[in-house]
């Protein structure tokens, strides 16, 4: 049987990976790779990007189904498009992944299903969203509506701020289509972590917890960017807190787009805010994260293949996921540069061989003449298992130190929550 996955990143790496081993996989496509997909044994790059040239080439190649590992073709319909021409493909339709792709859609959704998240208020005219941060005053958040890469949000510490992130978006709209609309909310306190749950449209199969970083500089310091490094698992959920997360937050959502006519099939992705043991949503995603997707997918035993077919079928009751036991931690190797203005072309070295409890997953790299280079952002995810999560940590840092590349940015604390919970 051949896959098709559809991506370009870290995340995509590891899914096609991962898909690649099980053993009714002869070849997986990814569209369009990078730099390490086209190096992987049993994977191939594939240089489309349109949503209907995509849907073409899975019908010429008879591509068993379809994985979709970002945002924006969910956004644009390609699960959609896929299935009515008869198409397998895993992933939410256009409808669902409004749950992501409009921040008003989620939080009214949540509102009508009284799913836990921070109080909000949306607005499209500049000078009533002033008038509400005056009212409520700082620290607030403010956000873009639609999908902005990672860039729609601004923790605002001061109504100044607050003031100038309104006037970027709806003013000098530096988000385009994404911020005709900002959604303002409170700012909520605590430890962040990231729940995602396999989902058939009626039931769901929670995967490993996870925790990422997002600012750039060392103790969650610096500009937010899509991820410096994760881990699995991630202590603050307790067993306690994840069967609330399922009873409150999963299984709500799962059912209330059913009742509203789009049961919910694919990745969900919860992002939370645990306060004194208290969850609430921050975000929705209808895909998998990047990079908490890494170090996942390095610990998951059972055949992905086996349960993403499971959810295309409806039958995730039927299945369990095995983990291995050890915890995994990813590092993130950045371009110099970003997340502003990533620096691109330079030749990376070092790079380590893999082995069963080391993997370098790529994100932002090509093949040039058959050098591996920078070509993005995020650049690399050197993820390890270890005994322990600061020996899985100690195995990671050890493979960054060899890995170079002009500019490389990468934080030194990847996972200074979980190790201090630990002591
Ligand atoms: P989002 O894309 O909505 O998850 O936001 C990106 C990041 O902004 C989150 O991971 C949090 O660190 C922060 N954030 C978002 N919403 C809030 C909030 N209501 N209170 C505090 N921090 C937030």
């Amino acid at each position: 049987m051949k896959l098709l996955v559809i991506g370009s990143g870290g995340r995509e790496h590891a899914i096609a990976w991962r898909l690649a081993q099980a053993p009714r996989i002869q070849k997986v496509f990814v569209a369009p790779g990078n730099g390490g997909t086209a190096r992987e044994n049993g994977l191939e790059n594939l240089a489309i990007t349109d949503i209907g040239k995509l849907a073409e080439f899975a019908l010429a190649e008879g591509i068993y189904l379809t994985v979709v590992g970002p945002e924006a073709p969910l956004a644009e319909g390609i699960v959609d498009l896929f299935r009515s021409k008869g198409l397998r493909i895993f992933g939410p339709t256009k409808a669902c992944a409004r749950l992501e792709s409009s921040k008003q859609f989620a939080k009214e959704f949540m509102t009508r299903h009284r799913i836990p998240t921070a109080e909000f208020a949306a607005f499209e005219d500049p000078r009533a969203a002033h008038a509400y941060v005056d009212e409520r005053g700082a620290p607030i958040v403010v956000k873009a509506d639609g999908l902005a890469s990672g860039k729609g949000v601004i923790v605002a510490t001061s109504k100044d701020e607050a003031h100038r992130a309104i006037d970027r978006i709806l003013v000098e709209r530096t988000m385009g289509a994404a911020g005709s609309r900002v959604v303002i909310e409170e700012f909520l306190e605590g430890e962040e972590a990231s729940f995602i749950v396999l989902a058939d449209g009626e039931h769901v199969l929670p995967l490993a917890t996870s925790q990422d970083h997002k600012r750039l500089k060392d103790g969650d310091q610096g500009p937010n960017t899509g991820g410096m490094g994760a881990y699995s698992p991630a202590p603050v959920v307790t067993p306690e807190l994840h069967a609330r997360v399922v009873r409150e937050i999963i299984h709500p959502v799962l059912k209330g787009m059913a009742e509203e006519g789009h049961p919910y099939s694919g990745f969900l992705y919860a992002g939370l805010m645990i306060d004194r043991g208290n969850p609430r949503v921050l975000e929705f995603n209808c895909r998998l994260g990047d990079p908490e997707t890494q170090p996942i997918l390095l610990r998951l035993k059972s055949d992905l293949f086996e349960l993403i077919e499971g959810a295309v079928d409806g039958k995730l009751d039927l299945l369990e996921a095995d983990w291995d036991r050890r915890p995994a931690l990813g590092v993130v190797l950045a371009s110099g540069g970003y997340p502003e203005a990533p620096k691109q072309g330079d030749t990376i070295t070092g790079l380590p061989a893999a082995d069963e409890d080391l993997r370098v997953f790529h994100s932002g790299t090509a093949l040039k003449d058959g050098v591996t280079v920078t070509s993005g952002g995020r650049v690399l995810c050197v993820t390890a298992l270890g005994v322990t999560i600061k020996m899985a940590q100690r195995r990671a840092y050890e493979a960054v130190s060899g890995i170079r590349f002009d500019g490389m940015q990468y934080r030194r604390d990847i996972g200074f929550r979980a190790v201090s919970s630990k002591k």
